[in-house]
């Protein structure tokens, strides 16, 4: 087992990763001396949920879960207000706690609950896909989606602790696992290369999901996320290197009405991204083919399905990180460092989009 303690303005917590953290997760909770608690899970991962609410029970602490349907749907108006009226048929007073259980879509929408009942109580996040432990868990965003627009609506709130029991991924289904590896190679290649190493060197223990390296991994990338979000709490600099890959990636999602994964999405987008960065001479092609290599071994080709070059392209004029017109790139500069805040050339974006896509 591993902690952490990530200290923001909003607050300094432990972030503990491990295997059958039980006993931490009832001493984090007991620590915090609750009311009462409220377990917001989904109904896939309900039985863990119900775990942790016996465990919690096992403290004495009063403690009841509540089930939102599995898949991003859940992130909406609709499903936030059935979780805040949960909220108040527990009577949960301004001493609760909530209790996200699940993945980043109970944890966005859970952590947005707690971030507005009574103008904010107290949060403790149990992440169970890899996406969550190494990254939605760990600095505080919550949201749920507009009509239109994704995590349009959210609030930044720190949880109390962060209590990541990698026993969960046992269940987790294989391409929601081998996915979150695009996220885990976006830390090695912008922020740790001992990360891309270690990541190198176990491709194969690591698709069988061996825990004990399985927590060397997640602690490198939760020390990664937590150096930024502790300099920059409120994403108004530093914390766009986490979006390395997210450009290209995130407009070949809107251009394909999110028929491609996230992660392999974000595989694209780190594909674009060094080759825009090599064309500019920022990296070498070394670089591209490293972390071409290390992508596709954990079967994130960076090549997406047809999809047209002009559609991706005006998306990612669209980009939501753009300021006054302008996108501003996080490029690689070799393997363990990208820089953030470049503009490049539109003939230079469009070239490589349109031959990434040919
Ligand atoms: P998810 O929460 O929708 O989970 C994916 C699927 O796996 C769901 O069907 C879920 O029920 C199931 N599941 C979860 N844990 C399981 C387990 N242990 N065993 C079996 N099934 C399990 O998806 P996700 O990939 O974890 O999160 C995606 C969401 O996270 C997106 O909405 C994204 O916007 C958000 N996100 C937020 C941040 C942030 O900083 N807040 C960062 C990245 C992503």
């Amino acid at each position: 087992m591993v902690r952490l303690i990530l200290d923001t303005p909003g607050g300094a917590y432990p972030v503990t990763v491990g295997t059958n953290l039980q006993r931490e997760l009832r001493g984090a909770v007991a620590r915090l001396n609750p009311t009462g608690v409220a377990v917001v899970t989904d109904t896939n991962v309900k039985p863990w949920a119900n775990k942790v609410a016996k465990t919690v029970k096992r403290a004495g602490i009063r403690s009841s879960v509540y089930a939102v349907p599995a898949g991003e749907r859940s992130k909406s108006m609709a499903e936030l207000e059935a979780v805040l009226s949960f909220l108040e048929r527990e009577r949960i007073d301004r001493g609760g706690v909530v209790i996200t259980v699940g993945g980043g879509t109970v944890g966005d929408l859970g952590g947005l609950a707690a971030a507005l009942w009574q103008r904010g109580v107290r949060l403790v996040a149990v992440p169970t896909t890899l996406l969550a432990i190494v990254d939605s868990s760990v600095g505080g965003k919550t949201g749920v989606n507009g009509r239109r627009s994704k995590n349009a609506i959210g609030a930044f709130w720190q949880p109390s602790a962060v209590i990541s029991d990698l026993a969960a991924l046992e269940t987790l289904p294989a391409v929601s696992y081998r996915d979150a590896f695009a996220e885990v190679v976006k830390y090695a290649v912008a922020m740790d290369r001992g990360l891309f190493d270690l990541l190198q060197r176990n491709v194969p223990r690591l698709l069988e999901r061996d825990l004990g390296l399985l927590e060397r991994v997640v602690f490198r990338c939760v020390t990664a996320k937590a150096l930024v979000v502790a300099k920059d709490e409120r994403d108004r600099g530093l914390r766009a290197i986490l979006n390395y890959g997210h450009t290209a990636g995130h407009a070949l999602e809107a251009a394909t009405g999110f028929r491609v994964s996230h992660g392999r999405a974000v595989a694209f987008g780190m594909g674009v991204a060094a080759r825009i960065a090599l064309a500019l001479d920022l990296c070498s092609r070394r670089t591209v083919e490293a972390q071409d290599e290390l992508l596709a071994s954990f079967g994130l080709n960076t090549r997406p399905p047809r999809v047209d070059a002009k559609r991706v392209l005006a998306a990612v004029a669209l980009d939501k990180k753009a300021r006054r017109g302008k996108v501003a790139w996080v490029m690689p500069r070799r393997i363990g460092k990208a820089e953030i805040g470049h503009t490049v050339p539109g003939a230079v974006v469009r070239r490589v989009v349109t031959r990434a896509l040919a």
